[in-house]
């Protein structure tokens, strides 16, 4: 069988805390964390390197707090320290599936994960560890999709992979409207003027002036990301 040749050769996956969560509302899904852990291993031996960020969303959202008394800027640093716990979560089930891992935190906090420090991630990256960046950008008002996208660019990821619990991008809420039709090729000027909310703003707009292509894909599909990566038309692709 021919080798098979992936198309981007350093990427960035962004997962959600929902996607964490499962079928659940809140918390962790150890049988989800284990299949995404098997999606990492796949594409981590084709000798792809991987940086991951984690979203929080299932543990704490900063503007959901907020709307409840507590200052946004303290719901938020709540926030990212929810992303470490999702972190440390999947590095564990990353090692245990044989993928060697490293959490890099954006907040200093010695004693569970390195301090985030780019030239070290590269050193990590170019030793074929997965990467975990936690704790979001570090500071408040901003999303962990911002954060992927800056952490794509720093870390010059070929490519910005969001995997969701939905095929891809429709035209319609797919979960709401059984009619929605997904679309495969999409601009991020699409995104931004027709306000389609796969990821906020500042990081599809972070995305097109770095030319760096998001693309949404269901990660719960055994093979998916692996197919993504061999530059397969899986989900929708969004470029210039
Ligand atoms: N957050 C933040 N700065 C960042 C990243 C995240 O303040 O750079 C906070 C924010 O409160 C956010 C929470 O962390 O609501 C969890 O992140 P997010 O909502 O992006 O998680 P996801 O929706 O991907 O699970």
């Amino acid at each position: 069988m021919a080798p098979e040749t992936p198309k981007y050769r350093r990427i960035l996956l962004k997962v959600s805390g929902e996607t964490l969560a499962g079928d659940k509302k809140f918390g962790l899904c150890p049988d989800t964390l284990k299949a995404i852990a098997r999606e990492i291993k796949e594409v981590v031996d084709l000798k792809v390197e991987v940086g991951i960020v984690v979203g929080g969303g299932n543990i704490f959202r900063g503007l959901a707090v907020s709307a409840q008394g507590i200052e946004r800027a303290v719901g938020d640093y709540m926030g990212m320290l929810a992303t470490v716990i999702n972190s440390l979560a999947l590095q564990d089930v990353l090692e245990k599936t044989g993928v060697p891992t490293r959490v890099l935190s954006a907040i200093h906090m010695h004693e569970v994960a390195e301090p985030y420090i780019r030239r070290r991630a590269m050193r990590h990256l170019e030793k074929g560890r997965a990467l975990i960046f936690a704790a979001g950008t570090g500071s408040p008002y901003f999303t962990t999709d911002t954060a992927a996208a800056l952490r794509a660019t720093e870390i010059g990821a070929q490519a910005l992979l969001k995997g969701t619990k939905v095929a891809g991008i429709f035209d319609r809420d797919p979960e709401k409207d059984a009619a929605a039709c997904m679309l495969p090729r999409l601009t991020y000027f699409d995104i931004l003027e027709k306000d389609l909310r796969v990821m906020d703003s500042t990081a599809v707009t972070m995305s097109r002036e770095q030319k760096i292509p998001i693309i949404v894909f269901k990660l719960l599909e055994p093979g998916n990301m692996k197919r993504v990566v061999l530059g397969q038309e899986v989900g929708t692709i969004v470029e210039s």
